[in-house]
């Protein structure tokens, strides 16, 4: 074994769980103690700034300076209280992550005295140097201004010794440069078009919500393994390693017990998540060795997209205390299942009614079908749309690999809406007769509580599920930020219910009843949105086939599916929607298809290093103790070596085909790599790289995993794959 290799090993199989400290076992009493919260505000503010900041998370008011200042100060106060000693606008800038730059509370003022300082003027706005976060080209990077702005929705907390105040992060030109604005803008966007659609049935309601349940896959592996691995720790996954002799064939990692290790892992990570206000909940093993899932209480979209990335970062760090570390990559080995992020999405009134969870009345039902339906449909719609939304390298190895959902996006709903949906479809058009309409009342609309109730079909292939009060979107990959489906979901949505009232209105305006209008535009959506709906197994060669005869799309690599961002229609949709005007969208493009090239472009030098670097000479000098050794019985037998030495022989040949394989591959790899660098374009530039220097990497790859399985496995340098997954 390597030194590198036999030390890595060493220190994971002597690692012992770390004990946890926990001051109560009552997980409520910990909730949220670290957040900004109603209680907290209550506590520290005025009763006017208190309703101020309510109005501003509500009704979008604006925040006036003096009010802000109050609430600085009492911001202030508080997290000093806490153990704060900086503060930090926190946000979530292109490239993925969060970002913060960190400031101390702590002023001087003349005479050598200090003290703390923060005003409503540091709370609202800062200047982070906007020069280093990607940008799309949107601004000169010598005229590189950007500031953030607060976001009261999201409350702030203190994590650590630090403040951190959730923003919005925008160029001076008014551009947003974040994640979240855009975000902002879909869920104004579908709270007004759901809110109106909502009057037809119930004039109290006056705000329509998104909430969001992610649930988060990640591998835990120890670090001493990701430092020992230059791929794990530059790319976040492995590019080579034979698959070990046990995999997850046995199935026997799910929902088993959870090694004590992780489990004081996950331990700590709860009680900080909790601290923190992130309501996780569930925890369990998943299929793959070393695969786990966390999953919080759903909450109103913002909060949650928040949640996700700082958890993300909470998880790092805590991973690190326990000498884990935690890949969050769609697709860290091969052979082995990948990571997702299911976003499980619906719609909640300020009445208290999920509006995709069937009720206890006829009416409440139309109301549910109403939002199923025209989901549906936002979706047959903007199929395409979405899957760019979830389009990223990564998770290129899970959608159309044959184990996450399929690239093409389609929506189950089981068997039973199935037949709730076909009836619709055949009530007669136009005037409904009083007996029709008791009928459908009372036995289609009014019976769909207790069909769901048992409703127990459910279909793990579909990139987009009904879950019986839910839609999951799964085809979310693990390392993603949630606010980029979401930001499409909520806005396709909100498009389809502003066409739904257009076409209802419209009907009622010529004199039909409302109930009338309603059950016609749903029968004619029911007609014209089948094409998105599938109910069978969403691998099966049959679906790839069946999908592209119904002439959805199926773009299995990101700069195909990113193409479909930039399409007139859709950069109408983003206008029209005030999401995102064209400059926006642009730039977000150009943002996306670079951060793809870069992925592969280090990856590709990442796998050639290791290849030339680390295989080929370990290979060599593997293959130089066989020739010593056939040597030595040539010595001995004379010229009976040749039966006695003919494996070692073929050994020394066989290693010198794949050695001569890897370099050829390796140096074509390289041209292929120059030739796309070559091309201004960045659209066919990220082409080229799919096509042209991604598929050496299965070549090269092979090559390699034969090698790893000839050598001596006291040469080989790099941690296998039976080491990294099985250790605890
Ligand atoms: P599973 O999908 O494993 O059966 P659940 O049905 O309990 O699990 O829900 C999974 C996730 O869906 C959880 O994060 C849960 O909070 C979330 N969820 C449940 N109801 C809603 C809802 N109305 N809106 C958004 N997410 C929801
Ligand atoms: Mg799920």
């Amino acid at each position: 074994m390597s030194t590198i290799r036999f030390k890595a090993f060493e220190k994971a199989i002597e690692r012992t769980p770390l004990k946890v400290e926990e001051k109560t076992s009552k997980r409520s009493q910990i909730f949220g103690i670290n957040v900004f919260n109603d209680e907290a505000m209550l506590q520290s503010m005025t009763k006017e700034a208190y309703r101020s900041v309510k109005d501003a998370i509500q009704y979008g008011k604006k925040i006036d300076r003096k009010t802000a200042d109050q609430v600085a100060s009492a911001m202030k106060e508080w997290s000093i209280s806490k153990g704060a000693t900086h503060y930090t606008h926190w946000f979530q800038p292109l490239t993925g992550g969060t970002a913060e730059k960190h400031d101390a509370f702590f002023e001087t003022y003349g005479n050598g005295k200090a003290m703390e300082k923060f005003d409503g003027g540091q709370l609202v706005q800062q200047e982070p140097d906007a020069s280093s976060f990607p940008n799309g080209g949107i601004r000169n990077t010598f005229e590189a201004r950007g500031y953030t702005a607060w976001d009261p929705t999201s409350p702030a907390f203190v994590f650590e010794t630090t403040l951190c105040i959730p923003t919005i992060f925008v160029a001076y030109t008014g551009e947003a440069l974040d994640n979240k604005t855009p975000l902002l803008k879909a869920l104004h966007a579908i709270d007004e078009a759901a809110t109106h659609v909502c009057q037809y049935f119930d004039k109290k309601v006056s705000k329509v919500i998104g909430t969001l349940g992610w649930e988060q896959e990640y591998f835990l592996i120890d670090s001493a393994f990701a430092e020992s691995r230059p791929d794990i720790k530059l790319t976040g996954r492995t590019l080579l390693g034979h698959s070990p002799a046990k995999g997850q064939q046995l199935d026997d990692h799910y929902f088993g017990s959870i090694p004590d290790r992780v489990m004081a892992f996950m331990r700590e990570l709860e009680i900080e998540a909790l601290k923190l206000g992130i309501p996780v909940k569930t925890r369990h093993n998943e299929v793959a060795p070393n695969q786990f899932e966390l999953a919080p209480i759903f909450e109103e979209i913002n909060l949650a997209v928040d949640h996700n990335a700082l958890l993300m970062d909470v998880m790092q760090k805590v991973g690190k205390r326990h000498g884990f570390y935690v890949m969050f990559h769609e697709k860290p080995f091969a052979g082995i299942n990948g990571s997702g992020k299911h976003n499980n999405w619906s719609l909640a009134t300020d009445t208290g009614v999920n509006l995709l969870s069937p009720g206890q009345t006829p009416m409440n039902n139309l109301q549910f079908l109403t939002f199923f339906i025209n989901t549906i449909k936002a979706v047959q719609d903007y199929e395409e749309l979405l899957r760019s939304a979830i389009a990223s390298a990564g998770n290129d190895h899970r959608l159309g690999a044959n184990e996450a959902p399929p690239a093409i996006i389609s929506v189950f709903i089981g068997t039973q809406l199935t037949k709730v949906l076909d009836e619709l479809e055949n009530v007669t058009k136009g005037k409904l007769s009083p007996e029709e309409k008791t009928e459908l009342k009372l036995n289609v609309v009014g019976k769909i509580p207790e069909i769901l109730l048992d409703n127990t079909d459910r279909n793990r292939t579909s990139p987009f599920a009904f879950t019986g009060n839910k839609f999951e979107f799964r085809a979310v990959g693990s390392s993603a930020n949630c606010a980029t489906p979401m930001t499409v979901l909520n806005m396709i949505v909100a498009k389809q219910l502003k066409e739904f009232k257009i076409s209802v209105d419209e009907m009622i305006e010529k004199g039909m009843k409302k109930d009338d209008a309603i059950f016609n535009v749903l029968r004619e959506y029911i007609k014209v949105s089948k094409k998105i709906r599938f109910e069978g197994d969403g691998y099966s060669e049959a679906w790839q086939k069946e999908a592209a005869k119904r002439g959805l799309s199926n773009n299995k690599t990101t700069p195909k599916a990113l193409e479909a961002k930039t399409k007139p229609e859709s950069i109408a949709l983003f206008e029209e929607m005030k999401i995102m005007s064209p400059v926006e969208l642009k730039a977000r493009h150009e943002i996306q298809v670079e951060e793809y090239i870069k992925k592969i472009q280090i990856e590709s030098r990442v796998l050639g290093d290791i290849a030339l670097n680390h295989i080929i000479p370990t290979s060599i000098r593997y293959q130089n103790i066989l020739t010593e050794n056939v040597k030595g019985l040539k010595d001995i037998f004379g010229n009976e070596f040749k039966e006695i030495a003919k494996d070692q022989m073929d050994l020394i040949r066989k290693i010198s085909e794949h050695i001569g394989a890897i370099s050829v591959n390796v140096e074509s790899m390289v041209e292929a790599r120059k030739k796309a660098n070559n091309v201004e374009d960045i659209e066919k530039r990220a082409e080229l790289y799919c096509d042209k220097v991604k598929p050496y990497f299965d070549k090269i790859r092979m090559h390699c995993d034969k090698l790893e399985m000839m050598v001596d496995d006291e040469l080989w340098p790099l941690s296998k794959y039976r080491e990294i997954l099985f250790t605890r």
